[in-house]
């Protein structure tokens, strides 16, 4: 295993590829795959993460904003690009940059229709969002018809897709739910279908409506947090493998009496003479006050070393009075032990808030292993 001598977040490609055949390998022959690689590819790196995608042959990516698609773009990405959530002040951009936009609202759509125009576009190929149960961001059912009106007023765009979003794709409670969601979704594209003059396709699933919704592929998926090694249930993380690893190294050891506190406000008090390692990760990096006090823990050696006291901003401490380190010595935050997965449920996060809260203060490595 590469040794760092300071804190790198390890993006493995191989992994990457492994997750993507995996998840291709759920689909119906001819489904297509859109990669979600908003906030920097789920806090990796987005550039390296959609090159390896382009190369292993999927067909659309999707980001968050115009600027992550503008990043993209810079570096040399040409597959077709979906910003889900774009604002209209970022609209001109958007159309120079060729990205897609996601048309959520009557509001988004009227704007757009008129920068659109304003720069004389032809068939600009956007995306209509549907709420089918979210609540978050899209149109109602009830809102196609106005739709539908609007847009044959113009010439400068054209419905590339229509789309929605899962609300509990992973929850087999909600199973009822997702199934009416599915079934709210085919109606409403069927009713736009009739409309229309032309053919678009259709998108439902994130990854775990990939897992368990074989019926809700549509056209293509849009498949975020499974490439990146996570299926939200215990049986589909078995089957993927994380893609990034957080290594670390020991600053310092101290050798804390009976008594004495570590860190501030004395998070921690030495009921017995104990040794404590240092660690160059902090709060800011994305490690969390909520993981101080033996809440979180690292891996030195293979052996869990929990922090005492509170995390700092740029360092913590973790507890090595039972392991045989020194300093220099290797520290994994997460990777494959712990997974991101683990760690996160500590503090009832969910790997997805982990991994997009590392900090770009921390050095990306790409490498295949
Ligand atoms: C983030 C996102 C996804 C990806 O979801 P995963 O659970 O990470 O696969 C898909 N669609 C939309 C609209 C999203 O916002």
């Amino acid at each position: 295993m590469a040794q760092f001598k300071e804190t790198v977040l390890e993006i493995d490609l191989n992994a990457l590829a492994h997750n993507y055949t995996y998840l291709t390998s759920k689909l119906h022959n001819g489904i297509k795959t859109m990669a979600v690689v908003k906030a920097f590819g789920y806090g990796s790196e987005s550039t390296a993460i959609a090159k390896e995608l382009e190369r292993l042959g999927v067909h659309y990516f999707a980001v968050a904003y115009v600027k992550e698609g503008i990043a993209l773009r810079d570096a040399g990405v040409t597959a077709p690009i979906l910003v889900l959530h774009p604002q209209p002040i970022n609209f001109e951009a958007l159309i120079d940059r060729c990205l897609e936009p996601s048309i959520y609202s009557i509001r988004i759509l009227s704007h757009f229709i008129e920068v659109a125009r304003s720069k004389n576009q032809k068939a600009y190929p956007v995306h209509l969002k549907f709420n089918t149960g979210l609540n978050r961001l899209g149109f109602r059912g009830s809102e196609t018809e106005t739709v539908l009106a609007k847009l044959k007023h113009t010439k400068a765009l054209k419905i590339s897709s229509v789309f929605s979003h899962l609300v509990a794709s992973e929850d087999a409670n909600e199973k009822e739910f997702t199934l009416r969601q599915i079934e709210s979704f085919r109606t409403i594209s069927e009713n736009i279908q009739k409309e229309l003059p032309y053919d678009f396709f259709l998108h439902q699933s994130n990854t775990s409506g990939v897992l368990n919704y074989p019926q809700a592929q549509f056209d293509m998926v849009r498949v975020g947090i499974g490439l990146y090694g996570f299926g939200n249930s215990d049986i589909e993380n078995k089957n993927l493998k994380p893609v990034a690893t957080l290594k670390s190294v020991i600053s310092q050891i101290h050798i804390v009496r009976k008594g004495e506190s570590v860190g501030y406000n004395r998070g921690f008090i030495a009921k017995n003479p104990s040794r404590t390692a240092t660690i160059p990760i902090g709060h800011a990096d994305g490690i969390s006050r909520a993981y101080g006090k033996g809440v979180g823990w690292v891996t030195i050696h293979g052996q869990k070393a929990p922090i005492v006291g509170n995390v700092c901003m740029d360092m913590l401490m973790v507890n090595v009075t039972n392991i045989d380190c020194a300093e220099g010595d290797q520290v994994i935050v997460f990777g494959t032990n712990p997974t991101a997965q683990q760690l996160s449920e500590a503090v009832g996060s969910i790997p997805y808030e982990l991994l997009t809260a590392i900090s770009q203060r921390i050095k990306r490595v790409v490498c295949r292993k």
